[in-house]
């Protein structure tokens, strides 16, 4: 702490990013990152765009991307937006929605960026508990509030969200915002996308970092009613007008185009979690349902504290949320096959032990 500081900055707890260790090489199931990496086509069109005209400014309305994402859905450009990653758009949908007198409402188990967001804005939250299997309980979302955020599938439990539920609380909440927090949506859950020209209050967030492969180019959309994509336009250019450089618009279209690519390896993430939950099961640890590519795991005997470490000291990296209720789970990020083999053969001798 130092005199200069800020009353905000010397009370913030930055939220904290899973470890990316330089030291030492290690089978990295703790971020959630895709094995797989990104779409040939993306990284050639990287290639293409590194030239002289880097010296220009990108665009700033980024039109050629929010087209390309739009017209997927059949919808207009009107109804995207874009950022630096889907982290920048949550941070703007709390500045621009949730700024108010009452709380925001999210779960009590979920990302935790969501409270460091309250805590930078200044913004009340109040956490919904989930239920006892960790499963959202809609009726829970409503009373006064200033908005609500739903994370599908929920991290990092995994539990998916169906679309009756999303409805519900978008109709039991006509006058707030409901941010439906979709970055792991495509590896299982349904996303809510079709509801966006029937509610004008659903806002949805989604990333290029997880099922497209792309965490290190930073690039995250929103879809929504015009109304609401330009409330974020107005946080965004009175904060930084050039978030989304050159390189990444560039990639990011190629990317979203190359639909093959994206299919066949989400596909192999979603078949090697299938398969991992069910191996973890038989060595007798419990295994939530997952939609999202990483499983959440406990262990009667174990203790989740014990087993990470233990798997760390063998090379293999898990994450560990040292908070009530979920301090004796570990999410793992499901990795290739055969570092789904390499964290099964680990698990199976702790749990004989
Ligand atoms: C990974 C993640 C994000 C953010 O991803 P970006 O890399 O900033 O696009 C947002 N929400 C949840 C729940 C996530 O797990």
């Amino acid at each position: 702490m130092s005199k200069y500081w800020s009353p905000i900055v010397d009370k913030l707890v930055p939220y904290t990013p899973g470890e990316q260790p330089k030291d030492r090489v290690f089978i990295k199931l703790n971020t959630n990152e895709n094995p797989y990496g990104p779409s040939p086509r993306a990284l050639d069109a990287i290639h293409a765009a590194a030239n002289d005209d880097l010296r220009l400014y990108p665009d700033p309305a980024a039109i050629d991307l929010r087209r390309a994402i739009a017209d997927t859905h059949d919808l207009t450009i009107d109804n995207i937006f874009v950022g630096n990653g889907s982290d920048e758009i949550l941070a703007h949908a709390f500045n621009a929605f949730f700024n108010r007198d009452t709380p925001v409402l999210f779960a009590d188990i979920t990302y935790s960026f969501y409270p460091t967001y309250c805590q930078l804005y200044g913004i009340q939250f109040r956490e919904v508990p989930l239920n006892a299997n960790f499963e959202y309980e809609p009726a829970d979302f409503q009373g006064p509030c200033a908005g609500i955020v739903l994370t599908n599938p929920n991290a990092p439990t995994g539990a998916k969200l169906n679309l009756q539920c999303i409805e519900q609380v978008l109709s039991n909440n006509p006058d707030n915002v409901v941010v439906v927090d979709e970055a792991y949506v495509d590896f299982g859950a349904e996303s809510a996308v079709d509801l966006v020209p029937h509610y004008e209050n659903l806002v949805i967030v989604q990333t290029f970092s997880k099922s497209r492969s792309l965490a290190g180019l930073r690039l995250g959309f929103a879809i929504a009613q015009p109304h609401l994509i330009e409330a974020l336009f107005r946080v965004k250019d009175s904060f930084n007008s050039y978030p989304i450089g050159r390189l990444t618009l560039e990639a990011a279209v190629a990317s979203w185009k190359d639909r093959a690519w994206f299919e066949e390896t989400r596909s192999r993430v979603i078949a090697d979690r299938e398969r991992t939950a069910g191996v973890l099961r038989q060595q007798g640890f419990r295994v939530l349902p997952s939609a999202a590519n990483f499983l959440f795991v406990s262990h009667d005997q174990v203790t989740a504290e014990d087993l990470s470490n233990t798997l760390r000291a063998s090379g293999i990296l898990v994450r560990h949320f040292n908070r009530p209720r979920i301090d004796n789970w570990l999410r793992i990020s499901i990795g290739t096959s055969a570092e789904c083999d390499a964290l099964l053969s680990e698990t199976n001798k702790i749990s004989n032990i």
